[in-house]
C-alpha cells in the first residue's frame, strides 16, 4: 500500500529525517512510536504532502507520489487526521463531516455520514452543535470521522490519544482497531507506545529522525529495550 525509501526532510537547513525506510501493507495497522521530537509528525507530513522531501521516494498503491501535491494524494486515497485534530470549531459537527467529503458530490455522502454516526453515536447526537463545544475525545472522534468521509484507502493518524483521559484513550484505540474491519489501512503515529503497539500489526521505533527498531508489534512490546525506554516497565 505504502512504501517509503530513504526519506530525508529538513526545516530550512536543519535535516530532521535522515533516511527513513518504512512499509505499510494493505489491511495492516502499522504504528510509529518514539519520543517527543523524534520526527514522527514530520514523517506523516511528508507522506500527506504538506512537508517537502529533500530526497527519497514515497510509493502509494503502486505509484510514485513523492512529488504529487497534497490534495491529489487525498484523491488517490491517502488521508491524514492531523496532530491536534484541526477540526473547524465554528462549524457544526455535520458541516465538518461534509467538508471531509468535499471531493464527492454523489449520493454516497449521506450514506457515509450515516455510517460515521453508527460508528460514533455521540456525533449523531451532537450533529447540529458547533464542533468547538465538543469534548477533546469527541473532537478526536470527529477528526477521524471527517478523514473517513474522504473514503481513504490509507489513513495517517497523528497522535489520536494525545491529551485524552485514560478511558477515552482506550476508546480511541478501539476505534482505530475497528478501522481494520472497514478495509482502511492505518499508519498510526503515537507517543503512547503501549496502546499503539497493542492494536498494531507491526511497529517502527523512531529516534532523532531515524528508524532504530522495527518488527511485529507483539515482538516490540516484549523487547526489553522498548519496555524500558517507552513502556516504563
Ligand atoms: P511530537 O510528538 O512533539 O510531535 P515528533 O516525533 O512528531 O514529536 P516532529 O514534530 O516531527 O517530531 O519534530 C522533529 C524535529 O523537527 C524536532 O526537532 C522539532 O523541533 C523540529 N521541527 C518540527 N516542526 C518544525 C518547524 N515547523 N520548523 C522547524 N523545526 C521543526
Amino acid at each position: 500500500m505504502l512504501t517509503v525509501e530513504k526519506l530525508h526532510s529538513a526545516y530550512g537547513r536543519i535535516e530532521v529525517l535522515h533516511g527513513i525506510d518504512l512499509q505499510v501493507k494493505s489491511g495492516e495497522i502499522v504504528t510509529v512510536v518514539g519520543a517527543n521530537g523524534a520526527g514522527k509528525t514530520t514523517l506523516l507530513k511528508c507522506l500527506s504532502g504538506t512537508q517537502p522531501v529533500t530526497s527519497g521516494q514515497i510509493d502509494f498503491r503502486g505509484e510514485v507520489i513523492t512529488a504529487v501535491p497534497a490534495f491529489k494524494r487525498l484523491e488517490r486515497g491517502l488521508a491524514q487526521s492531523p496532530e491536534g485534530r484541526q477540526i473547524f470549531t465554528n462549524l457544526s459537527v455535520e458541516e465538518n463531516l461534509r467538508l471531509g467529503a468535499f471531493l464527492f458530490s454523489d449520493d454516497r455522502v449521506d450514506a457515509d455520514m450515516q455510517d460515521a454516526f453508527t460508528m460514533f453515536p455521540i456525533l449523531k447526537e451532537k450533529r447540529n452543535l458547533m464542533a468547538g463545544g465538543l469534548s477533546g475525545g469527541q473532537q478526536q472522534m470527529l477528526a477521524i470521522a471527517r478523514a473517513l468521509m474522504g473514503r481513504p484507502h490509507c489513513l495517517l493518524l497523528d497522535e489520536p490519544s494525545m491529551g485524552l483521559a485514560p478511558l477515552l484513550v482506550a476508546q480511541i484505540f478501539e476505534v482505530v482497531e475497528s478501522l481494520k474491519a472497514r478495509d482502511v489501512t492505518v499508519l498510526l503515529v503515537e507517543q503512547n507506545a503501549f496502546g499503539a503497539l497493542k492494536i498494531a500489526d507491526r511497529g517502527y521505533v523512531m529516534e532523532t529522525g531515524q528508524v532504530t527498531m522495527s518488527g511485529p508489534a507483539s515482538e516490540l512490546i516484549a523487547d526489553p529495550r522498548i519496555r524500558e525506554a517507552y513502556l516504563g516497565i
